[in-house]
């Protein structure tokens, strides 16, 4: 479906709520499958999050013409083309500030951003730390192969130090980023991290990022087997280390970035951090009300423009 920018916003304290209960069938998985098949790889992760994703939106029961996915590119970016939603496939590195501008035009549907590690860390970084300080209510799912997938098997910036790509064919000689440990600088206000291997883990902390209020961030292990051989899943599986913090140290960053450099060659699973934030829609009705104070009433269009072009 294509999105409809005519409609009228609705008011701005409007959250990434589930659909009310109006007594209305409730959704199942299938609701949110498109029939386009997939042209992902056969054992691509990505396959894995988008399942979560059709679960996760079932389990809220948000009706599909309430959601709005919007993706850069790469193989991950394909994805809102496989979900019966409204969804946009955009620019390399884009999909936050449009992901944004959807959510403040329409703040009453539930809008998620997707796209791979290049695509979100690479040539969109800009957008990451703005879109995390400003809070709009929204979710963030990075997909995270460790590589560039449809460039046919580049560096990218999550791949481990010591790997061999086609384009570091004596291996990679660059640290790698920790997109968690980013998103904590950024000022985050929900993260979690997720592995594609683990469906009904990655459902939950999908669901629970759409039930934050405020800008929600999944890092979502994604492997792509055709690039990082058939072993990445093995790999990634006998990495993982599931976590449950406790509420105090959930709301804590030092506890987050401690505890990813505690483990080493640990990947840390589940929620990592939370915190109660203003979200960019009430701050913008705040401002609203503060001009709206200051000219007594709301400004016409022809004055707003004269201000502009006297
Ligand atoms: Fe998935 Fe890799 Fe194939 Fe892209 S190239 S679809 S990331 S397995
Ligand atoms: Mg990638």
């Amino acid at each position: 479906m294509a999105i409809d920018a005519n409609q009228q916003p609705a008011a701005a304290d409007a959250g990434q709520q589930p659909t009310a209960d109006t007594g209305a069938k409730k959704h199942v998985p299938t609701d949110y499958k498109r029939d386009l098949k997939p042209v992902w790889c056969t054992g691509c992760g990505d396959f894995g999050v988008l399942q979560s994703i059709y679960r996760a939106l079932a389990e809220l029961d948000i009706l599909p013409e309430d959601v709005g996915i919007i993706s850069g590119i790469g193989c991950s970016s394909r994805l809102p083309g496989y979900v019966n939603t409204y969804g946009f496939n955009s620019l390399h590195g884009r999909a936050l500030p449009i992901a944004q501008g959807l959510k403040l035009a329409r703040p009453e549907i539930t809008v998620l951003a997707v796209g791979g590690d290049g695509d979100g860390i690479s040539i969109g970084m800009g957008h990451f730390p703005h879109a995390a300080r400003r809070n709009v209510n929204m979710t963030y799912i990075m997909m995270d192969n460790f590589i560039y997938g449809l460039t046919k098997g580049q560096v990218s910036p999550t791949t481990p130090k010591g790997d061999t790509t086609v384009s570091t064919p004596f291996t990679s000689i660059d640290s790698p980023l920790d997109p968690v440990k980013l998103a904590l600088a950024f000022n985050v206000s929900f993260i979690a991290r997720a592995f594609a291997g683990d469906l009904k883990h990655m459902t939950d902390m999908v669901k629970s990022a759409i039930e934050h209020k405020g800008f929600s961030f999944v890092h979502a292990l994604s492997p792509c087997p055709t690039f990082r051989g058939m072993d990445e899943f093995k790999r990634i599986r006998a990495a993982v280390n599931y976590v449950e913090p406790s509420a105090e140290e959930l709301a804590s960053k030092a506890a987050a970035f401690a505890r990813e450099e505690e483990f080493v060659g640990k990947i840390n699973l589940g929620i990592l951090y939370r915190a109660a934030r203003s979200t960019y829609e009430e701050e913008t009705q705040l401002v609203r009300e503060r001009s709206l104070k200051s000219r007594g009433r709301a400004p016409q269009m022809q004055e707003l423009l004269g201000e502009f072009m006297p």
